[in-house]
């Protein structure tokens, strides 16, 4: 089974139509999507019909949370806050139908998949430290998480071993060892913060048991574009080209 990864899409439609052209291309089976369809870009809908066609396996983020239960993104930063509140108000009933439906954490065929970490959607896995709180928690030697949109996995020699974080924002490949944790985060469709403005998302092959770090370019001016027509702030549209 070859598995494609995607997460924090972020209603930018143009960014996951390229890396579904290409797990398509490279005989992707099957999707597991970490969280975060939308916020931020101007197309959370096109965005939900299409993940929610694909069959794939999805989970919840913050901001799928936040945009069918008001009054969550009041912990948001207010630009953040700003898109959240335009997205519900475009949110078709099954665009809302599918976010509220969402679970998280969950165990796909003996793989983790969590948003920000194993134990609490919200949590940034940033650090060594934050990495052990889920691969002891999650039951499985195999994990993927979001959130950060900053590519880069964790890999411990055993369950009592501290991880090692290896940063992969041009890509990476991690060939899994048998005995080994490892807790791997694909990157963000819809906007790289890792300074890499190409659209990230890996692959997992279990026969193989390879997983790749992937970057491909996508149309970045047409997501600017529907992020001013829409009138969401600029400042999600500027930092699309930076990967920031
Ligand atoms: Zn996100």
């Amino acid at each position: 089974m070859l598995y494609g990864i995607i997460s924090d899409i972020h209603a930018n439609l143009p960014a996951l139509e390229a890396v579904l052209a290409r797990l398509r291309d490279c005989g992707a089976d099957r999707i597991l999507c970490l969280g975060d369809i939308v916020g931020y870009g101007a197309s959370p809908n096109e965005c939900c019909t299409l993940l929610g066609e694909l069959g794939g396996a999805l989970i919840r983020g913050n901001h799928d949370d936040a945009a069918v239960h008001p009054g969550k993104e009041e912990d948001f930063t207010p630009p953040a806050a700003r898109c959240i509140q335009w997205t519900r108000r475009q949110l078709t009933q099954a665009s809302h139908d599918l976010l509220a439906s969402l679970e998280t954490p969950k165990l796909v065929d003996g793989i983790g998949i969590c948003h920000g970490s194993w134990p609490d959607q919200n949590l940034y896995t940033t650090s060594p430290r934050d990495a052990v709180l889920s691969m002891s928690a999650m039951q499985a030697p195999l994990g993927f998480f979001g959130h950060t949109h900053y590519a880069e996995w964790y890999e411990a020699d055993g369950p009592d071993a501290w991880p090692r974080e290896i940063v992969a924002p041009d890509g990476g490949e991690c060939s899994l060892v048998e005995g080994r944790l490892y807790f791997i985060n694909p990157g963000s469709v819809g906007q790289p913060r890792d300074g890499n403005s190409c659209a990230a998302y890996a692959t997992y092959d279990d026969q193989a048991r390879q997983v790749k770090l992937e970057r491909v370019p996508y149309n970045v001016k047409a997501a600017q574009n529907a992020i001013v027509a829409a009138g969401l702030p600029m400042k999600m549209a500027t930092r699309l080209l930076l990967g920031i």
